[in-house]
């Protein structure tokens, strides 16, 4: 049976590679010793295979064995733009949306947000979770997580589109894979006459996830999930 590779992420793909103190400690608590093979990854999208050439408790080194061709990301990158929520949803939001393929989050504030605002110390505790589920589902690019702006704000290239309940449109009937992709989702409370008014100003269009109201953290991953199913 082949054996499980540990993923490590370096600065950038060289013959020889430094790690991280935190990736050393991973390898250290995987037990991956000097001459196993380990994959790695950017962040960026370049990843590969190489091999351990050195480990002690401070540092450890990597010899490049090869890289992978093959990519596990969309043929275009797709933001997804979610009001923020309360409590830990946004976690949940940012653990499978990553494993789901988003390349960039953004953090908006809306008129209904749950919460006006989150604070540095959970910005970070979402990078790190992306960073981790990134590894997790395989991928060799970690999304970014901006920080909040106001939706009125919020600028976005190629193909905009917002989940808003009632709406005819369905999203896999519009979507092409020709430019970016930007999902808009809404906080609990919905979205403002305001904020429908910035959308449409924006040319987003509105799009449906069935005729029930799932909940601000269900309805990202519904409209990631089309995306998925769809099997780009
Ligand atoms: N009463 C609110 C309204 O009518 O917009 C319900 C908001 S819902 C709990 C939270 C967000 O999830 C919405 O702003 C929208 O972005 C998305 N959403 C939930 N159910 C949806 C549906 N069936 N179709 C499209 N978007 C939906």
């Amino acid at each position: 049976m082949a054996r499980h590779q540990h993923r490590v992420r370096v600065e950038a793909l060289a013959a020889q590679m430094a790690l991280s103190a935190a990736e050393v400690k991973h390898l250290q608590v995987m037990r991956v010793r000097p001459g196993d093979t380990v994959q790695v990854f950017d962040g960026r999208g370049a990843a590969g295979e190489a091999e351990l050439t050195h480990l002690d408790p401070f540092a450890a080194t990597l010899r490049l064995l090869s890289r992978t061709e093959t990519s596990s990301e969309y043929p275009q990158p797709v933001t997804l733009a979610i009001a923020l929520l309360k409590g830990d949803k946004l976690s949940d939001v940012v653990r499978a949306g990553t494993e789901l393929g988003v390349a960039h989050f953004q953090l908006l504030q809306t008129r209904y947000a749950d919460v006006p605002d989150i604070g540095d110390n959970k910005l970070t505790r979402l990078r790190r979770i992306a960073e981790e589920a990134a590894k997790q589902s395989q991928r060799s690019v970690v999304p970014e997580i901006a920080s909040p702006v106001p939706l009125a704000q919020f600028r976005s290239e190629g193909q905009l589109f917002y989940a808003h309940p009632g709406s005819p449109a369905r999203l896999l009937d519009h979507l092409t894979w020709l430019s970016p992709l930007t999902l808009i989702s809404g906080p609990e409370g919905g979205f403002s006459p305001e904020d429908l008014g910035w959308l449409g100003h924006a040319g987003a269009v509105p799009v449906t996830l069935g005729p029930r109201i799932l909940r601000a953290e269900t309805a990202p991953l519904a409209l990631l999930g089309a995306l998925a199913a769809s099997g780009v």
